[in-house]
């Protein structure tokens, strides 16, 4: 028997149109690429999308059309985020840390109608505009005041179209499981890959990431999304933070640890969300000033995962962490720890242990682990196979590829391999592609790189397989030495030694300046690979 409740679509725009009803004094505080600091509330930015809404059909955006965006987070493509969808189009975010090669084929792959690009971008897109889609449009996201002489054909501004325009303007229903958002993974092996998120997802993530972090998700908090616009809807913080009335303070193009610091006190930010090497950035500056960032109560670490000496750093400020887990093709949120106040009470160790691992479930993600033979494993935190998930975040198919990326229970695998413990917490050993197979045996790049980040004299690091003619493959630890510090490798191998079994053991230890970022900001391990491929491991001639 069907119920009898009205089956109203979810909206993306009813978030905002929420937010402006019931949070309108709330808003979005925005350090700006021209520079300077933009102040703008719920209300306004709601009555700014129904301009852009209509703004977007005055130069010919229709529903199913896909509109790419290149920007820093900021106010002007949030309101992208939600004009955009309202009227049916799709919000494709680019990532502009790609390489050229890539845009140019995710333009192209998508068939994007548009492009609205901040000003930092514009020299770039003027390299590559002659490789995009006929008839593009471009869309400089400024003001009359700050439109540059660019090379764009027909180049627009942003602040102009939507002075065109009244916010008299209602969103159309649109079926829930229409699309909404577009975002490639970067694609380490292949061509990128596109996630078409719809409406209903996008709602129902933005619940799911209010639910699992209500110290932050309520009127009042301020929280700073440190994780792009540009990537993964900013892990969902472009729809949870209105939809629960918090204030997005956004960081621009200032990333680096003072920059942050000065701009979280200033905006008196509670909640700081973003991936470990941002963290370690913000913590050196911590460090060198002696103090935390006045009302800095809680940060989220995911996207790679967080070293317990990372985390402990933090707690012993009195730092809550929160670590997450998830990817592009979930929206992103899988798995987030808010430890509960039973746990909260811990003795500092057992809560660093817990808040190690990568989370619990949120709300509608299941998970399941599989041995090679896609045999489920048991959830008892010690049988490992790959993690696979369902749910109502999660992609059943990347954007126009007729391979299915589901199992044929309808589970999509994730690449990651984990173990599940009774209590829900996922532990991930490491990306399959990241595990390293020696003489038949894996080790977990994660767990090392874990004990070596503990070492005082490495400030960062990554292992890696290297090729090996009797092993296979050997592990080998690329590490940044800490300011002024030039370890010891026999030390670092001792202490290494203190948890590790021999054959565990990195059969070498570079070192170097810095190390190479992907994307999305993790360390890229793939172009070390490629990098250390002919390394010549210590007694081997
Ligand atoms: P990209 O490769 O484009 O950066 P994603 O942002 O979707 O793609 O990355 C998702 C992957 O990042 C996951 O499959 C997992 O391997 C890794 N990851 C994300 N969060 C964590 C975490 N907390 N711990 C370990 N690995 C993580």
């Amino acid at each position: 028997m069907l119920g009898q409740m009205m089956n109203r679509p979810l909206r993306v725009a009813d978030i905002l149109s929420y937010a402006e009803d019931i949070h309108g004094d709330e808003g979005v505080i925005s350090s700006t690429v021209e520079g300077g600091i933009h102040r703008e509330t719920y209300r306004e930015m709601a009555a700014r999308s129904r301009q852009l809404a209509k703004a977007l059909f005055s130069i010919g955006i229709r529903e199913g059309d896909r509109v790419a965006t290149l920007a820093w987070n900021g106010f002007r493509h949030m309101e992208l985020y939600y004009g955009i969808p309202g009227i049916g189009g799709i919000c494709h975010t680019l990532n502009p840390r790609l390489p050229a090669e890539q845009l140019i084929f995710i333009v192209n792959h998508a068939e994007d109608r548009a492009l609205f690009l901040d000003l930092t971008f514009v020299p770039a897109v003027e390299k590559l505009a002659a490789h995009f889609p006929k008839g593009m449009l471009y869309i400089i996201m400024t003001d009359r005041a700050h439109m540059p002489d660019t090379s764009l054909p027909g180049a627009l501004c942003y602040e102009e179209l939507l002075a065109a325009e009244d916010d008299g303007y209602e969103w159309p229903d649109l079926p829930e499981d229409t699309a909404a958002g577009l975002c490639y993974t970067s694609g380490t092996t292949g061509n990128p890959k596109g996630t078409l998120y719809t409406h209903r997802s996008q709602v129902l993530h933005a619940f799911m990431v209010c639910v699992a972090t209500q110290d932050a998700m309520h009127t009042g908090r301020r929280i700073l999304p440190v994780v792009p616009l540009f990537h993964a809807n900013a892990w969902g913080l472009a729809h949870a933070t209105p939809l629960a009335g918090a204030s997005l303070i956004m960081p621009g193009p200032h990333l680096d640890g003072a920059s942050l610091f000065d701009l979280m006190e200033a905006e008196n930010v509670f909640s700081a969300w973003g991936v470990p090497t941002v963290w370690l950035g913000l913590m050196a500056e911590i460090n060198k000033r002696g103090r935390l960032p006045e009302g800095f109560g809680e940060v989220v670490i995911g996207g790679s995962a967080a070293a317990p000496s990372l985390i402990e750093a933090f707690e012993e400020k009195g730092v809550d962490v929160i670590h997450a887990w998830g990817m592009t093709e979930m929206s992103p949120i899988g798995t987030l720890t808010k430890l509960e106040p039973n746990m909260q009470a811990l003795p500092l160790e057992e809560r660093l242990k817990l808040k190690s691992y990568q989370g619990r479930r949120a709300f509608g993600v299941e998970m399941k682990i599989v041995d090679e033979d896609g045999t489920r494993q048991r959830h008892d935190g010690k049988a490992v196979g790959e993690l696979f998930v369902r749910g109502y975040n999660v992609m059943s198919g990347y954007y126009r590829s007729e391979e299915s990326a589901l199992d044929a229970e309808g589970w999509f695998g994730t690449g990651d391999v984990a173990a599940i413990r009774p209590d829900g917490f996922l532990c991930i050993t490491d990306r399959t592609k990241d595990l390293i197979k020696s003489g038949g045996e894996w080790i977990s790049s994660i767990d090392v790189e874990n004990l070596a980040l503990a070492h005082e004299q490495i400030a960062n690091c990554a292992v890696i397989a290297v090729p090996h003619p009797k092993w296979g493959e050997r592990p080998v630890l690329v590490a940044v030495p800490a300011d002024g510090c030039t370890p010891d490798t026999g030390d670092v191998l001792r202490h290494l030694g203190e948890h590790l079994a021999k054959w565990q053991l990195p059969d070498d230890v570079i070192y170097v300046d810095s190390l190479p970022l992907t994307a999305t900001g993790k360390v890229s391990k793939l172009t070390l690979r490629q990098e250390y491929a002919d390394h010549k491991l210590p007694g081997m001639d």
